[in-house]
């Protein structure tokens, strides 16, 4: 029988920080194994993972619902020490809903802050339109005074679900169900069976509470650590969820069946929503009409590669590169970007704000260098234009800058007055646990005395270059699971041993949803390692029709067989290297020897692994 009359309406994924366990995409991929239609994503009081979410179901083949679990009180604007924050899980069911919770979240954010984005019931029921509701998990608005009122007044306005979660073990939640019963059948509201995930797989409970630790600062030793009382709080089956409410004992098999089944009504009525890619509009600079912004930008840079390299031998080399940049930026519509940040960079030097001299990939820009965007001259350094506008890339470049921190609120304001406040943001960035660091982490929660976590951070990683992600080797995890069984730290490695029964601590805290890939070095030693990891490489590339070949970073993704790398550390160390003659430098240890520019033979290697 398939298991599709029931769908996991209640999930935390990694944006629950240092709270939900696994990627959206690991969610994904386990709720199209269990033949579910449909899964829902409901973090702690943010959306900031939907639109990845969404895409990863999209890719799993999964139906993504897209909700969030809020933080209520009576009084958003009302900050009292010690008060009780409520759960509340909102689903958005089309368009105006999708509005509506934005603008929820972002007076919670804004308005109602206070250790937490916290929203109420007046502002709750003003923008419901569009919104399904169910009343979450212990934590829920309906052990207020006034949650009842509330229940009441959003269900002549909405769909309410009374949830019910069969947490077996967890004794406070047979009275949260029973009440929900209670009021199933004094308002005939349906009842809904979810289970508030916050991990992935069974069995990986003892992971997450790692994981709260971490975010606590805690040992696991510790007794008065925050701690889930439940466990079990994976992506179930329809099955398991009635197993564990008939184990529980608090509802009967009839309405338990329907609590299920409901996990379906309400995904059919929020699975017509879909978050559409929305086209960017750029404001134009004050003081340069939108008709003459090319011309302007074109005399602006003519002067100024005049002015620096009118006098060079090589001066063709620039006027042609300029004349290639500016076709590519002009003709992708880029222009009125570059002016936006020229304007910008132009005020902050004139008003004594020191600007960074550029970096990323916009250093490889001729024109960015003439609009003193950066500070570079990308052909002395022999940089690249495409690496940083390439006709593959459609979405709007990406020009890092760096001011100096105290300036910041001068540079906003100038920004608002000058295009209006409502179209200057702030952004989130967030970062993940990952590499050395999470090994230390993990150390430290099981107690795990420095001197030996030191060692498995530095035998299971590579020396990462960049610092971006790990590489790791082949002795590597061999190394890391001696010291696990002599100190009794448990860890497996992303990559080895197989999919299913890994009990992944860098797939958990590194970065969950790589791709892994496996390189061949010429050697025939094996390299395993994330596309995303860059390498100092000499690689080539075509653009315009001719084959460039270049020195710099490049992704594992971006390269070719043919390309070369420079890798350090546990691969195959010739004395003279085969490609190019050259001496390699090489230590006395092993392990700590250099290696060569080495050919690459790479394959995608994500399902049959052969370690
Ligand atoms: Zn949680
Ligand atoms: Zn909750
Ligand atoms: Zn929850």
């Amino acid at each position: 029988m398939p298991e599709d009359y029931y769908c996991n309406m209640h999930v935390h994924d990694e944006y629950s920080i240092l709270d939900g366990l696994g990627s959206g995409a690991k969610y994904a991929v386990r709720a199209k194994e269990l033949e579910q239609r449909y899964i829902a994503i409901t973090n702690h009081g943010n959306i900031d993972g939907v639109i990845k979410f969404q895409q990863a179901c999209e890719e799993a083949g999964v139906k993504s619902i897209i909700g969030c679990e809020g933080y209520i009180v009576l009084d958003a604007k009302d900050k009292q020490k010690g008060e009780k924050r409520s759960h509340i899980v909102l689903f958005v069911k089309n368009e105006k809903g999708w509005v509506n919770i934005k603008k929820i979240l972002t007076y919670a954010n804004i308005e109602g802050f206070y250790y937490k984005p916290r929203f109420d019931p007046e502002f709750l029921l003003a923008h419901c339109d569009g919104l399904a509701i169910s009343t979450a998990c212990s934590s829920s608005f309906l052990f207020q005074d006034w949650g009842e009122d509330l229940l009441t007044e959003l269900s002549d306005r909405t769909e309410v679900f009374l949830e019910i979660i069969p947490l077996v073990g967890f004794e406070p939640q047979k009275a949260v169900n029973e009440y929900k019963v209670l009021l199933h059948r004094k308002y005939g509201l349906p009842l809904l069976a979810t289970n508030d995930c916050h991990y992935v797989l069974q069995g990986e409970d003892d992971i997450h509470e790692a994981l709260l630790c971490i975010g606590g600062k805690y040992k696991l030793s510790d007794t008065n650590r925050r701690r889930f009382e439940a466990k079990n709080l994976y992506l179930k089956s329809g099955r398991e969820m009635l197993t564990a409410l008939r184990q529980q004992g608090v509802v009967d098999s009839k309405l338990s069946e329907q609590a299920v089944y409901n996990s379906i009504s309400l995904a059919e009525l929020c699975s017509n929503f879909r978050i559409e890619k929305i086209s960017v509009y750029l404001p134009n600079v004050p003081g340069i009409p939108s008709g003459e912004e090319d011309n302007f930008i074109r005399k602006l840079c003519a002067e100024k590669l005049k002015l620096y390299f009118g006098e060079r031998d090589n001066f063709s080399d620039y006027q042609s590169r300029y004349e290639e940049e500016i076709n590519s930026i002009s003709g992708q519509g880029f222009i009125r970007y570059f002016l936006i940040v020229w304007e910008l960079i132009s005020w902050c030097r004139n008003n004594d704000i020191m600007v960074g001299p550029g970096r990323g990939s916009s250093g490889g820009s001729l024109v960015s260098y003439l609009l003193g965007i950066t500070q570079v001259d990308p052909i002395k350094f022999g940089l690249l234009f495409s690496r940083f506008i390439s006709p593959a890339r459609i979405d709007i470049p990406d020009i890092d800058m760096d001011f100096e921190d105290i300036h910041r609120p001068r540079i906003r304001k100038h920004l608002e007055d000058l295009y209006g406040q409502e179209c200057v943001a702030g952004i989130s960035t967030f970062s993940k646990l990952k590499g050395r660091s999470a090994i230390r982490d993990v150390a430290r929660v099981y107690d795990v005395p420095m001197i030996d976590s030191d060692k498995a951070a530095k035998a299971v990683v590579v020396r990462c270059l960049d610092g971006d992600s790990m590489v790791y080797t082949v002795e590597g995890p061999k190394a890391i699971r001696d010291l696990a069984g002599s100190s009794g730290f448990r860890v497996s490695c992303h990559g080895h041993g197989s999919r299913r029964e890994t009990r992944e601590v860098e797939q958990v805290f590194v970065n969950p949803d790589m791709d892994m890939f496996e390189m061949t070095l010429e050697s025939g030693k094996k390299i395993i390692c994330s596309a995303e990891h860059k390498f100092w490489s000499k690689y080539s590339h075509i653009y315009n029709g001719k084959i460039y070949s270049n020195v710099g970073w490049r992704k594992l993704r971006d390269l070719k067989p043919t390309d070369k790398i420079l890798t350090y550390e546990h691969c195959e160390v010739y004395s003279h290297c085969k490609q190019c003659g050259k001496i390699i430098y090489r230590k006395r240890n092993r392990d700590r020897s250099f290696c060569s520019l080495s050919c690459l033979a790479i394959y995608k290697n994500l399902h049959d692994n052969p370690y």
